[in-house]
């Protein structure tokens, strides 16, 4: 079972690489970031002590503009995840079509052992080790696993004050009232809604009739399954990291959040049964959405998987064991680096609107991000077509070959 997620990252480059007769150089440089920077940064402690904390930047690829990717503040963070993660940003913008290439970075650190004042502390001190290999247009980070708007809006103040200017362009997924885009938060949701709706055309899924089942209630999963239902698709299963609410009518998501805010958890829901995450990905549905933690179609799943189509909103939710196990059995799984894109997207109209110094409605955000889901999808299922795969090596074939077309050979 390959668990390196950056051993991953290059199979599907391969695997891509093969359908473009790619040469062995090419391959190699796509393979690695172009820059991986490791900092071993001090950050002052409330009890008077220096602490070192170890952080990096991985910026794969640029040919088709500055690196972008977000940053994560884990125990988890390795060099090997934020090499990986660079690379998918740069497939991500690609299939999206945005103008970025990939980066990624991280701090190892455990944030619910730090007071807000350490936080900041530690922010600031990261983007004082990094400052001189980010900018605007050079790479643009933005917020990941347990890095909040808040966080951006430190580390933009203090790369404006290294660099001597007023600089909002350099970070994105800032609160809005210091430079981010209206629309953000339900970006990524919403772009998989849109994803949904262009699946049920090509598959002629009526939404009414359709169930789907959504692994995760967080930003991603919640503004999935509310704005699914809100189209009128039944949303029959939805869960937290410690249990699904099952019901073959349809859960009523908005209630069974409002019952989770009061209570805590969603136990004693009364508008479904519970079921564990497990039972949930196994579920006889038309299509499931993993929108929570990577790894969870794997090769000891993948043969119970019922549903006909997977839309995977978490990144990486699906092995490459499961991938060849549910293309043998034509489960259709619509690729993270597609499915997601939509807050890279929004990320990017973020850096447009600072870079002119516009703000634009939520309307006008989300009206820009439908024909670019559109689009992207079209074109990734036009190509399933053309070379005869499946969706996700089709839509690595078409990333890849845009990023080679830029790149200076
Ligand atoms: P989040 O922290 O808001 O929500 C995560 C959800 O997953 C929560 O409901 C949590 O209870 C659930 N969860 C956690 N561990 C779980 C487990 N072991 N089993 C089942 N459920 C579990 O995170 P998010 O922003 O919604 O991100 C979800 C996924 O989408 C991640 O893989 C993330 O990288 C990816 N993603 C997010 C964005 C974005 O804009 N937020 C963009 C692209 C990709």
């Amino acid at each position: 079972m390959i668990t390196d997620p950056f051993q991953s990252s290059i199979e599907q480059l391969e695997s891509a690489a093969k359908f473009l007769g790619l040469s062995r150089e090419i391959i190699d440089q796509l393979s690695q970031p172009q820059r991986i920077v490791k900092v071993n940064f001090p950050v002052l402690m409330d009890d008077g002590n220096i602490k070192i904390f170890v952080g990096f930047r991985s910026q794969h690829n640029n040919a088709r503009g500055p690196y972008k990717g977000g940053l994560r503040f884990s125990l988890q963070v390795t060099e090997s995840e934020v090499k990986a993660l660079s690379a998918w940003m740069t497939w991500k913008c690609a299939v999206a079509g945005i103008p970025f290439g990939g980066g990624k970075g991280g701090v190892v650190v455990d944030t619910k052992q730090l007071s807000i004042t350490e936080l900041e502390r530690l922010s600031r001190a990261y983007i004082k080790a990094i400052y001189d290999v980010i900018g605007p247009n050079k790479d643009v980070p933005a917020p990941d696993m347990y890095t909040t708007p808040e966080i951006m809006a430190w580390m933009v103040d203090e790369y404006s004050k290294l660099v001597g200017e007023y600089t909002p362009a350099v970070i994105t997924g800032k609160p809005i009232d210091k430079g981010g885009s209206e629309g953000r938060t339900e970006a990524t949701g919403q772009g998989g809604v849109y994803v949904l709706e262009q699946l049920s055309q090509k598959a002629n899924l009526v939404p009414q009739n359709t169930s789907v089942a959504i692994q995760g209630s967080g930003n991603v999963g919640y503004y999935f399954a509310v704005l699914a239902q809100q189209l009128g698709y039944k949303i029959v299963a939805i869960s937290d990291s410690t249990l699904a609410l099952y019901n073959p009518d349809g859960v009523d998501v908005n209630a069974a959040m409002e019952h989770k805010k009061q209570s805590g958890s969603f136990v004693g829901f009364t508008g479904a049964s519970q079921i564990t995450n497990d039972q949930l990905l196994e579920l006889n549905v038309d299509v499931l959405v993993p929108a929570a933690v990577e790894n969870v179609i794997n090769e000891v799943n993948a043969g119970n998987i019922k549903a006909k189509y997977i839309i995977e909103m978490a990144n990486g939710p699906v092995t490459p064991e499961a991938d060849k196990i549910l293309s043998q059995r034509n489960i259709i799984s619509i690729p993270d680096i597609l499915s997601n894109s939509g807050g890279v997207t929004v990320s990017y109209f973020e850096w447009q609107q600072n870079k002119d110094n516009q703000k634009w409605t939520k309307e006008e955000v989300l009206n820009k991000l439908k024909p670019i889901m559109v689009n992207a999808f079209e074109e990734a299922w036009a190509a399933m077509g053309k070379y005869g795969t499946d969706m996700r090596t089709a839509t690595y074939v078409l990333a890849v070959k845009k990023v080679v077309d830029a790149m200076i050979k």
